[in-house]
């Protein structure tokens, strides 16, 4: 069969417009599922090495759901802070720390920590994930309190832990507590000034008088305990070793969690109620 000529034409224009008409479907096909997936992805925004940023986000808001209004961790936290080491029984406490899986605090004195034969223990604290604040230079109540010597041995006592362990402490904790010590407004003045931040504790074991007694150690312990977020006062002393897994034990089958200070999860807690420390 011979087509005429107008029959090729109409053909070849049949075809022209399929072939447009299957074009310009295709490209509004592409543009919609294009625009689709970018609206999928917004508030999913990329950082510079590309990684979504959505997860940390989640993090942030998972973090600061554990902490209450005053800044105090969510749940049953009790802190045990150990003062004036480091000393010969520091390894001692690291590993039943360790052995029990409880993260801790500690409170070092200077003058303990220029001792060559203590340093692998601090060391060690920090490896195994516990804290080191400082605790003055010389613990001499007279000199730090009535000498103006606070800031100054505070700040040289964190400098110190710093050279040996590679962190960068902010906290301390006043010999004898920040009462009577810290009443002066101009002292925490300079307390603040430094960046640096004082806590004191809920709970007062009185271990240090206690020796031979570790019984009464935990029975103080037992009987200080009234909230969800205990702060402990213990000392690195041979009767605090001895009563350190039961005081352990207690805290685990009341259901506390272990905490240990972080200077990012700072509330503050001082007998002068100065919230900026
Ligand atoms: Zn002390």
């Amino acid at each position: 069969m011979k087509l005429s000529r107008n029959n090729k034409k109409r053909i070849f224009k049949t075809v022209l417009s399929l072939g447009i008409l299957l074009t310009t479907a295709f490209l509004v096909y592409f543009s919609i599922s294009k625009f689709n997936s970018t609206s999928a992805k917004e508030g999913v925004k990329e950082n510079s090495e590309g990684a979504l940023e959505q997860p940390k986000e989640k993090e942030k808001i998972e973090h600061e759901k554990k902490k209450k209004p005053d800044g105090k961790p969510e749940g049953k936290v009790v802190y045990l802070t150990f003062d004036d080491g480091p000393s010969t029984l520091t390894g001692q406490f690291l590993d039943v720390l360790k052995e029990q899986k409880v993260k801790a605090t500690f409170f070092m004195i200077g003058k303990n920590l220029q001792n060559a034969g203590f340093q692998e223990n601090v060391k060690r604290a920090i490896k195994e994930g516990h804290y080191i604040g400082g605790h003055s230079m010389t613990h001499d109540s007279k000199r730090l309190y009535t000498d103006g010597q606070f800031v100054p041995e505070m700040k040289e006592a964190l400098e110190l832990i710093r050279n040996i362990t590679g962190t960068n402490p902010t906290l301390v904790r006043s010999p004898y507590g920040s009462a009577p010590g810290l009443k002066d407004q101009q002292i925490r003045d300079q307390i603040v000034e430094a960046g640096i931040k004082v806590w004191d504790w809920t709970i007062d074991s009185r271990d240090w008088e206690l020796k031979d007694n570790p019984n009464q150690i935990v029975e103080n312990i037992k009987k200080g305990t009234t909230d969800d977020v205990e702060v402990i006062l213990v000392h690195e002393k041979p009767q605090t070793l001895q009563a350190l897994p039961e005081i352990i034990k207690y805290y685990k089958e009341k259901g506390y969690e272990f905490g240990v200070y972080q200077d990012v999860d700072h509330f503050h807690l001082n007998f002068q109620k100065d919230a900026r420390l």
